[in-house]
Parts: structure tokens; C-alpha cells; sequence
């Protein structure tokens, strides 16, 4: 039985890659209406969690359930239809079409039946989400990191997710564009949709996060408020230490 308002549970999650345990008997309650950054060092099983949360593959062990649905072995289309969106850390839009239409496909691709006129209209709300409307009728190729970055999270937010995983979506950005994008995620977020993010930068989490989750060498070592997380000698040893 899961506790009222857990969106995402992960149970007991274990996942090797041939002799390598990348995640460890990882347990993990997100609610509705947090902002989860997944912190660690490379190679500590963040992506590794994203990709077992996003279904593109199954954990060795354990269960993850979504809104109190297992999606443990479900194929990410249908773990897609139970609410979860991400993006990744190397954006690919179709480069022949519009950025207006890069998030049209995605709008179509989450709700089966849309017609191309629906999906380019509600295609224009997402860019505006992100501010990205006044680039709708350009092509990928002419936009900037910051830009496919938010592009990425257009086409994320167009199967109207409940839960949005962000990998790495500040990598590379400037301090300006950083804040902007910062900006874009709180503005996701008070459309109803909760948030993990994969983040090295503690002083955006810190701001941006209701709670933070430390991974070390695929074992969970901390979970908490950023504030008392950021601080927990444990936590600090991870990253400086070794
Ligand atoms: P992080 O995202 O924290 O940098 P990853 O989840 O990418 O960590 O990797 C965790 C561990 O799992 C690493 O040792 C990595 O080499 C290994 N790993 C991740 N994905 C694969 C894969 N597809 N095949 C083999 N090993 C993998």
C-alpha cells in the first residue's frame, strides 16, 4: 500500500551491469508537489535510476511503482503513459522540423488521436512554458545549448506528465542562462508537475529543491531537507574525500 500523495516508490532497487552493482537496494519515496534533486559523484547511479524510473530499463531487483502503479518491466511507452516524462542529457530533436513541430510530435505522441492542428496548438503552450514561442518557427540547428536544453523540456512536458526527470539540465549553461533555466522549472513545477532532477550544482539545488538525495557509489547515503543534507559529514566525504 502506498502513502496518500507518493507519486513515485522505489522499493528495494537493484541493478547490475554484469559484475558492476550500479545501484544498490535503493529505497526511495517521492510525493506530489516535490522538487527531488539527485546529487553524487560520477558514476554514483543517478542515471542509472532515471533510466530504471523512465522504464528504458528494468532493475535486476526491486519494484518502482508510479502514482501506486508497478511499472517494473513495463516498456517505456507505457511507463510514459503512467505519467513519467524526462529529458536527456544530449538533446536530439528531429533536425528537418520546426522546433514548433519537434513538440507537436511529442504532443502527438502522448495522446494518441490528437490531430496535427491540436498538437501544434497546445505545442505553442508548452514553448511558451519555457519561453521558447518566439523560436517556434525556427529549426533546432539555430538554437543554442541553453535553448535545445529548454526545447528538451518542451518536448518533455508535451505528454502532460505527473512526474518530470531532468538529467543533467543545467550542464554546460552560464550563470545568466542557468537562473533562466532555473526560472523555467519552478514555472513547470507550479503547473502541477513534480520534479526529480540530476544536479552537480548544490547552490542551485539548494535553492531550487524540497529535498535532496544523495547516492554514493549506487547506495543511497542521504534523503532529506537540501539545507541538512548539504551539510551531513557523509555527504561532504562523498565529494571531497575518497
Ligand atoms: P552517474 O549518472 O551517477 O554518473 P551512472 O548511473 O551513469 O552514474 O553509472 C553508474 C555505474 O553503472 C557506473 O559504474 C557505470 O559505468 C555503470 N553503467 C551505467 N550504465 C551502464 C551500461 N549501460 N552498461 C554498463 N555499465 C553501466
Amino acid at each position: 500500500q502506498s502513502p496518500p500523495g507518493e507519486l513515485v516508490s522505489v522499493a528495494g532497487v537493484t541493478r547490475d551491469f554484469g559484475g558492476v552493482r550500479a545501484l544498490d537496494d535503493v529505497s526511495l519515496s517521492v510525493s506530489s508537489g516535490e522538487i527531488v534533486g539527485l546529487v553524487g559523484p560520477n558514476g554514483s547511479g543517478k542515471t542509472t535510476l532515471v533510466n530504471l524510473l523512465s522504464g528504458a530499463m528494468p532493475p535486476t531487483r526491486g519494484t518502482i511503482a508510479i502514482g501506486g502503479r508497478t511499472t517494473t518491466g513495463l516498456a517505456p511507452h507505457r511507463v510514459a503513459h503512467t505519467g513519467v516524462a524526462r529529458t536527456y542529457q544530449i538533446p536530439k530533436p528531429f533536425a528537418s522540423m520546426t522546433v514548433r513541430d519537434n513538440v507537436a510530435m511529442a504532443v502527438m505522441f502522448g495522446r494518441t488521436g490528437a490531430s496535427l492542428a491540436s498538437a501544434r496548438e497546445a505545442a505553442v503552450r508548452h514553448l511558451a512554458t519555457v519561453r521558447l514561442e518566439h523560436l517556434a518557427d525556427a529549426l533546432p540547428d539555430a538554437l543554442n545549448l541553453h535553448q535545445r536544453q529548454l526545447l528538451e523540456m518542451a518536448r518533455a512536458i508535451a505528454a502532460e506528465p505527473v512526474v518530470l526527470l531532468l538529467d543533467e539540465a543545467l550542464a554546460g549553461l552560464n550563470p545568466a542562462e542557468i537562473d533562466d533555466a532555473v526560472a523555467v522549472i519552478r514555472r513547470i513545477h507550479a503547473a502541477g508537475i513534480s520534479i526529480i532532477i540530476v544536479e552537480h550544482l548544490l547552490r542551485v539545488l539548494n535553492q531550487l529543491a524540497t529535498r535532496i538525495v544523495v547516492l554514493d557509489r549506487g547506495v543511497l547515503i542521504a534523503d532529506g531537507e537540501p539545507a541538512t543534507v548539504l551539510r551531513d559529514p557523509a555527504v561532504v566525504r562523498a565529494y571531497l574525500g575518497r
